[in-house]
């Protein structure tokens, strides 16, 4: 692309379009994306030099097989030449159908009912709007808040920012619009530790003097996300589970960011082998390619819904359900699942060498002055700074070394697709340790 075509379509683009958590007009210049294909996005430069990639983003923890994947590829042009779309109201389909049957057998056993929602933050809506319709439904109206623990995210519509953290989540600026939940403090940091008795206690006393206001518990299990990437134990889930039964509280676990291998098993909650009463799925749902997500929950919930004086779930988006992402989902899904099509690597192993080589090519960030920790975890990597990142700078860095990353906060982070090389795996790790150094020069 000529250097002028470039630079006319920046310019548009920072004075009409906005970005995410972006300004308006736009203050840092996005790289314009020509294609992707494997594990690179095609880039035209501002000076006109077209180069590639590494993305050690999955754009946005979704595109765990790559871009272009010829499987994926062929299930969305195949669906197109049945139907695009079709609406849910009244109407089915076959790939709604076998994609629902799919995730209740993949996800934990009560988990059988499936709502197909368009985006992460809607499928947390949908499980939220579940729980507070159970107690509802059952004569329990005051069972209405929510009881979560610091340093979360779940999305960006108004009751899931209420659940998010409170400081990274802008709550000062909706104070008196967003619904006032319980916070606890965040769990102890470390996957391999043992659960602080303490923390479990604390825990325990906000659940007793809550729990006859409490509709559910709703946290992301193992792996709290775009809330600040820290890992905890799984006691903590197990602690939390028991806790919910004990004061008749549902549980809820947002895994639509560690949902469908990244955290090395299939979903987080079986490293506590327990099971939420509702689930939400999406980002890897459809491997990246279109947005879709789902809120699951047991039958338990669905009946008690169905018992009330409105004895429906009163949520039907436009888009629910769509022929082409449940297709593309259920191949991405098989895709995970048939190590044959995946060159004969299980995704367990792929994911554990993704793991090896992140702990391997992140060490070094250790040693880089103004680096505070360095954790890995599954497929997740992360280099916190001891200050918040300069963007541009640790940007610039990777990009030089070939690589795309969105640094944000204090955090420098990977989320590679599963299909990456290992000498990818070496330049992305080397690139995260420039931008870590870049970031304070
Ligand atoms: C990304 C994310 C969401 C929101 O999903 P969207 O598709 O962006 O609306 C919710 N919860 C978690 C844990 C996420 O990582």
């Amino acid at each position: 692309m000529a250097e002028s075509e470039i630079k006319a379509l920046l310019d548009l683009d920072r004075e009409l379009v906005w970005h995410p958590y972006g300004a308006m007009p736009g203050a840092l210049d996005p790289l314009l994306v020509t294609g992707a294909s494997g594990v690179r996005l095609e880039v035209s430069l501002p000076d006109g030099t077209q180069t590639e990639l590494i993305d050690g983003m999955s754009s946005w923890w979704a595109a765990i097989h790559g871009y272009r994947h010829p499987a994926l590829d062929a299930a969305v042009r195949n669906q197109l030449g049945q139907m695009a779309h079709v609406m849910f109201g009244g109407l089915t389909h076959r790939p709604a159908i076998e994609l629902a049957v799919r995730l209740v057998e993949l996800t934990p056993e009560p988990l059988r009912h499936v709502f197909l929602a368009d985006s992460g933050s809607v499928s947390v809506e949908v499980a939220i709007k579940m729980c507070l319709q159970y107690w509802q439904s059952i004569g329990h109206p005051g069972k209405r808040r929510l009881m979560t623990w610091r340093g979360g995210y779940h999305g960006d519509t108004f009751h899931p920012m209420s659940v998010c953290d409170p400081e990274g989540g802008m709550h000062n600026l909706w104070r008196g619009v967003l619904p006032e939940q319980i916070f606890a403090e965040a769990p102890p940091d470390g996957y391999d530790t043992e659960p602080s008795p303490e923390y479990v206690t604390h825990l325990s006393d906000l659940m007793q003097r809550h729990a006859h206001e409490l509709a559910a518990v709703i946290v992301e299990p193992i792996v709290q996300g775009a809330g600040g990437m820290r890992f905890h134990a799984p006691g903590y889930l197990r602690a939390l589970r028991a806790l919910c039964d004990e004061h008749d509280v549902l549980l809820i676990f947002d895994e639509i960011a560690t949902g469908f291998g990244r955290t090395g098993t299939l979903f987080a909650a079986e490293h506590a082998g327990i099971a939420p009463d509702v689930m939400c799925v999406g980002k890897a749902l459809t491997g990246g390619y279109l947005t879709m997500a789902a809120a699951l929950c047991t039958t338990r919930v669905a009946e008690g819904i169905s018992r009330g004086e409105v004895p429906v779930l009163a949520h039907g988006p436009t888009f629910m359900g769509n022929p082409l992402a449940a297709s593309v989902a259920l191949a991405s899904i098989e895709l995970l699942l048939d190590a044959a099509a995946r060159g004969g690597v299980p995704w367990q192993a792929d994911v554990a060498r993704i793991e090896a080589a992140l702990r391997d090519g992140l060490a070094p960030a250790r040693d880089v002055p103004g680096v505070r920790d360095v954790r890995v975890l599954g497929g997740v990597g992360v280099v916190q700074l001891e200050q918040a990142v300069d963007v541009a700078a640790a940007t610039s860095a990777a990009v030089r070394r070939g690589v795309w990353i969105r640094p944000f906060r204090d955090l420098i982070y990977t989320m590679p697709p599963y299909i990456t090389a290992d000498d990818d795996l070496s330049t992305l790790c080397g690139a995260l340790v420039d931008a870590a150094a870049a970031s304070q020069a």
